[in-house]
């Protein structure tokens, strides 16, 4: 099993990614992609795209600093907070739940009463200075900026996406002609100020999500069934795990909204597609006291990392909360009409958190070969790179042929590279270890029949074809590529 220490450590070294502002000393919770890992980043993002826009989905661009209003509307400014501990002796804080599930607790309290409540009953040791941690306080997670003297309100960074798509209902529906359901997506950063960042890409103050607000009428869905998938592994409210398909989940209603499980399979599938399927995933529902004070229900998608699993995706049911606060604080009509009914819309929300996606498909797909070098056995779909050209010499016209090969599949697939440094077996582990799934090299033999070997990662086979044949499906590459060894 990966460690976080090992992925985080490939990252930095590869060029994945890195603590930001390290030579100032570094500021927690802040985390640069480098080549490759915005390049993985955005194949991961085409996914999570791609599944939605066949679905028919739309995307909007809003802007990340939005007015008090909208967040006093969506309840964040009254309630999106943690809990937070402070140790009175040398000042260090804790995220109370941090604290207590550490010390084997793990009835969480919900507010600040029970949680002092608690502090006096039981000993809880700052991890800094030893002393006993007494002060429990409600710490909001959103960032204000100093009020400008010519605004009339304060501007806030968005804590999630998802407010830019509901204050823009009314324009959404009116360019959708007032159908449902409407799927809405945004893609973009939100920014939590988190008492304690931990394990890099996992807990940022800074962080890309991809969030898609589903608007549905309550008394006509429209969704089709749920087809058959893979078996996952479920664990509900009362803590009975199950194993069944996200269909079997939602015809037995151990998922009470069927809009709700349509989009846990659209999760999974996308998941998968990634490399984050069956043994890595399971869906976890919320506890009652754990709700968003936005959601009625709550499925998350986790995954295994080092020993622990770790929400990645969070699938909530919104219902027509936001809507109807930002009707009642705007003044906005939000309402739909259908004959002669009128109602604002249901929402389920389908929250992807893109950095952990990026870490967790990076832990789950690092591993080590018999001779000790590591490899990262990353989806065609979403390896930074498809295919290094590699020119066995940098002599004898070997390295014009191969540029030549590396210039026409250019033409048409931007997913390549060309490396002539260094001995071809290090080129090879180096390929390997960034997760580019094929290497093409061309040697002296291709000076004459014009053919080159092509290399697959995982099985280290390797496959002669002809540079015409390579040039020819260079359009579709990947899937040619990944034929050739299927
Ligand atoms: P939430 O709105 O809290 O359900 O968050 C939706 C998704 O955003 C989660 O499933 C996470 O993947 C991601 N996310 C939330 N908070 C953070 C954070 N501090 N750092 C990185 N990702 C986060």
């Amino acid at each position: 099993m990966t460690t976080y220490e090992e992925a985080i450590e490939l990252a930095k070294r590869r060029g994945f990614f890195w603590p930001s502002f390290s030579i100032y000393g570094g500021q927690s919770g802040f985390y640069d992609y480098g080549p490759l890992g915005v390049l993985l980043k955005e194949n991961i993002v085409k996914a999570w795209r791609d599944e939605y826009l066949r679905l028919g989905a739309i995307f909007i661009d809003t802007p990340n600093l939005s007015p008090e209003m909208v967040f006093r509307a969506s309840g964040h400014l009254e309630k999106f907070s943690d809990l937070a501990a402070r140790c009175s002796k040398c000042g260090s804080k804790y995220k109370l739940e941090s604290l207590l599930k550490k010390a084997g607790i793990a009835d969480i309290p919900t507010d600040v009463k029970q949680a002092n409540n608690l502090l006096e009953n039981i000993s809880i040791r700052c991890e800094k200075c030893g002393a006993e941690i007494k002060e429990v306080y409600d710490f909001n997670l959103m960032f204000a900026l100093e009020k400008n003297e010519k605004e009339a309100s304060r501007l806030y960074l968005r804590p999630e996406t998802a407010q830019g798509i509901f204050i823009n209902f009314r324009l959404l529906s009116n360019y959708f002609r007032g159908k449902l359901p409407m799927a809405v997506g945004q893609l973009g950063k939100g920014f939590r100020n988190e008492i304690s960042p931990r394990n890099a890409l996992i807990r940022l103050r800074e962080f890309y999500q991809g969030e898609v607000e589903v608007f549905y009428d309550p008394e006509k869905p429209g969704f089709a069934d749920i087809p058959v998938f893979e078996e996952t592994t479920f664990l509900p409210m009362d803590h009975n795990e199950k194993r069944m398909t996200v269909r079997e989940a939602s015809n037995s209603g151990l998922i009470r909204n069927p809009v709700l499980a349509h989009f846990v399979f659209r999760t999974q599938k996308i998941l998968s597609s990634i490399g984050l399927g069956d043994g890595v995933i399971r869906f976890r529902q919320h506890e009652k006291n754990e709700l968003a004070h936005y959601s009625s229900d709550c499925w998350d998608a986790e995954a295994k990392l080092e020993n622990e699993w770790v929400e990645i995706v969070g699938i909530s049911d919104r219902a027509s909360y936001d809507l109807k606060r930002h009707a009642e604080f705007s003044g906005e009509n939000m309402v739909i009409t259908d004959g002669d009914r009128k109602f604002i819309p249901s929402v389920v929300e389908p929250s992807f958190g893109i950095d952990r996606t990026v870490l967790s498909v990076i832990m789950v797909s690092i591993y080590t070969r018999e001779n000790g070098s590591k490899v990262l056995k990353l989806n065609t779909s979403i390896a930074p790179y498809i295919a290094s050209i590699l020119p066995l010499q940098k002599k004898d016209g070997v390295d014009v042929l191969a540029k030549d090969i590396y210039s026409s599949i250019l033409e048409t697939e931007s997913r390549i590279q060309y490396d002539e440094s260094g001995s071809i077996g290090r080129r090879y582990a180096r390929q390997d270890e960034v997760g580019t799934p094929y290497c093409i090299t061309v040697d002296y033999e291709s000076l004459e029949d014009r053919s080159v070997t092509v290399r697959e990662r995982d099985s280290t086979k390797q496959v002669r074809i002809s540079t015409d044949s390579l040039k020819q499906n260079s359009g579709h590459l990947a899937t040619y590529l990944d034929s050739l060894f299927a």
